[in-house]
């Protein structure tokens, strides 16, 4: 027996932020009630604030080692391993700092000491790994607190994109605060999907500049997203792991393109990290496929996706400049 294709529409809050779903498939309310436990459990996986979570768990033993589940230590091992991959600019062991900044809660600049005693606690290498007869353990360095927040939203989609293969869909559309999967075809029957990268200004809800692309995933790290304006400077929730600051720099914001749901989040967060001239040489050279957007307003697009811009999706006040 053959089933129609339906589309279903709608959107729901997790980590903090909105998740909007659109799938066509033929059972979509179904499709999206098996996506949405998904992002649940993630939700609490990655919930280091949560007695009950493993993350929490191992924080709260650091410098011994707690036995996981597999799903936590792979995923602790693959976040350790992109911090690695690159160069440190995202990393998972931030969280003595995130906590000094405040982003979930209250947030505030803190002191110079404040900053330096958390950063003693800051570094991908001092997690280690043990695998035993079956069992996983994983610990964090002594006074290390994992945080996991960079890729948590790239997990849940990375599982959200497994649900979508696994319910047939023919095409779906998942937005988790700033990260996308084009999954299947595009929809109601067209080749590709339409990607809006959204505008900084606060005053806009069109897109800075829209793409045309046939799947895959966008991720966009920007200072608008969760920020604090202190005596002129801009404070957003992406810290460099180096200083332990938060205050952004020429670069709005910055979409990278690509396959993985976890990659991208991690890419996108890393290259913010890097600042304007760092993110543009890694979208010139290859390093990366994506989109910055600067103070100026200048759109700057990696060479790979010049096709994929959309001439009339180009917003007022802004241009688009190929690189490379
Ligand atoms: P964005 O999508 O805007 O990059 P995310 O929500 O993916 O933002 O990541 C921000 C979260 O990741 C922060 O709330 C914090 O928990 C954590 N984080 C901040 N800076 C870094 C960093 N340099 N590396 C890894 N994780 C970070
Ligand atoms: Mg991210």
């Amino acid at each position: 027996m053959m089933f129609r294709c339906r589309a279903f529409a709608t959107v729901r809050f997790h980590m903090d932020t909105f998740i909007s779903y659109y799938v066509e498939s033929s059972l979509p309310e179904k499709t999206v009630e098996a996506m949405e436990r998904e992002v649940r459990r993630c939700e609490l996986l990655f919930d280091r604030f949560s007695d009950s979570s493993e993350i929490a768990r191992i924080n709260a033993n650091a410098g011994n080692y707690t036995e996981v589940s597999e799903e936590t230590y792979r995923l602790v091992e693959e976040a350790v391993k992109l911090a690695r991959d690159n160069g440190g600019y995202f990393d998972p062991t931030l969280g003595a700092v995130s906590d000094l900044w405040g982003f979930g809660s209250s947030p505030r600049i803190p002191s110079d000491g404040e900053l330096s005693s958390a950063m003693e606690h800051v570094g991908y290498d001092r997690v280690s790994f043990l695998e035993k007869d079956g069992s996983f353990f994983v610990r964090a360095g002594e006074g290390q607190s994992l945080d996991l927040g960079g890729i948590a939203k790239g997990y849940a989609l990375r599982l959200i994109r497994e649900a979508a293969e696994k319910a047939g869909c023919r095409s779906a559309v998942i937005s988790f605060g700033g990260n996308v999967i084009l999954a299947g075809a595009g929809p109601e029957g067209r080749n590709t999907f339409s990607v809006g990268i959204r505008s900084p200004k606060e005053d806009s809800i069109a897109p800075a500049l829209v793409l045309n692309l046939s799947g895959g995933v966008v991720s966009t790290s920007g200072s608008y997203e969760r920020f604090f304006i202190e005596n002129g400077v801009r404070y957003c929730h992406i810290i460099d792991p180096f200083s332990g600051s938060c205050a952004a720099g020429d670069l709005v914001s910055v979409s990278v393109v690509c396959g993985d749901p976890v990659e991208a989040d991690c890419l996108s967060t890393a290259l913010f990290v890097r600042g304007l001239d760092s993110a543009l040489d890694a979208l010139a050279s290859g390093e990366a496929t994506g989109v910055a957007i600067d103070s100026a307003g200048t759109i700057y697009v990696s060479p790979d996706l010049f096709d994929a811009v959309d001439p009339e999706g180009i917003a007022e006040g802004y241009r688009v400049e190929v690189i490379g």
